[in-house]
């Protein structure tokens, strides 16, 4: 059987592709043949120790350092990229913060605005710079990292899971304009994983967390980058506006 999995020939740009799971989903990617280039912020540390796993394979992954909420950023890190690549494939959204766990009514305009900013703006912006060239070529893959917060909500965290509930009505939205010329635009809603992102809450959330799941312990990186390997390949070709939850049992949609 043909091996639907593969990448081989396919250009990915990944967001938030330094470390955790935007990590993962690269290196999965250039395993599988694709060539690969990411974007983050001052994490050439993760960018490093990222290409030094990869290297023992023959590998690497182009990288740049990118704002995904600011415009003119994304714009040249779009030029360099079709420099270091050529024309762009397929497209991860994975760059992302999380909030504070801060009270709504004490949750500023600049920390919403931040939030929204890169979990959902930025979301919009990447897709916006490689979505036109995916519809003229009629190929495309986009795959937004959403969070099953966008589902169930979380106290504190009103800011980010409007913006990934944004992330989901995006995705399904776009994915009517895309899906007639062959560009499947899908999310995927992570359960809590074990990455910075999820360890800058307190040790008392997460002992709360970890109680509440099914599966009763946090997700890897590596349990969630195959779900975006289905999305990106020919495995996944019937998929549009799809949310996908790799969440170890929290929400059952
Ligand atoms: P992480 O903190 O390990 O990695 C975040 C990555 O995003 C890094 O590469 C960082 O440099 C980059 N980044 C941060 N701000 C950026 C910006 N403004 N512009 C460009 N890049 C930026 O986080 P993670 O846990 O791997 O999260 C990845 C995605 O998954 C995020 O969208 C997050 O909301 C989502 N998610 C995470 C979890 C979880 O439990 N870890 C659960 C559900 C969803």
């Amino acid at each position: 059987m043909k091996n639907t999995f593969d990448l081989t020939g396919r250009r990915a740009v990944i967001t938030g592709g330094s470390r955790g799971i935007g990590a993962a989903i690269a290196e999965s990617f250039v395993e599988h043949g694709a060539q690969v280039a990411i974007c983050h912020v001052g994490d050439e540390d993760g960018v490093r120790a990222l290409n030094q796993r990869v290297s023992s394979r023959g590998l690497s992954v182009h990288a740049a350092s990118c704002d995904v909420s600011d415009p003119v950023a994304v714009t040249a890190f779009a030029q360099w990229t079709r420099s270091v690549l050529g024309e762009v494939d397929i497209v991860v959204n994975s760059a992302g913060v999380g909030g504070g766990d801060r009270p709504f009514s004490e949750t500023g305009d600049d920390d919403w605005d931040r939030i929204v900013g890169i979990n959902l703006r930025g979301t919009m912006l990447v897709t916006r710079a490689f979505f036109g060239g995916m519809v003229e070529r009629n190929h495309g893959r986009v795959i937004n990292i959403a969070s099953q917060l966008a589902y169930k909500g979380a106290p504190g965290l009103a800011h980010y899971c409007a913006a990934k509930a944004g992330v989901v009505g995006f995705t399904r939205a776009l994915s009517y304009e895309g899906a007639p010329v062959g560009v499947m635009v899908n999310a995927i809603a992570p359960g809590p994983v074990d990455t910075e992102l999820l360890r800058s809450h307190s040790a008392q959330w997460l002992d709360m967390k970890k109680g509440q799941l099914p599966i009763g312990r946090f997700g890897t990186v590596d349990e969630i980058a195959p779900t975006a390997l289905l999305l990106a390949s020919d495995a996944g070709a019937f998929y549009s506006g799809q949310t996908l939850s790799p969440n170890g049992g929290d929400v059952m949609l």
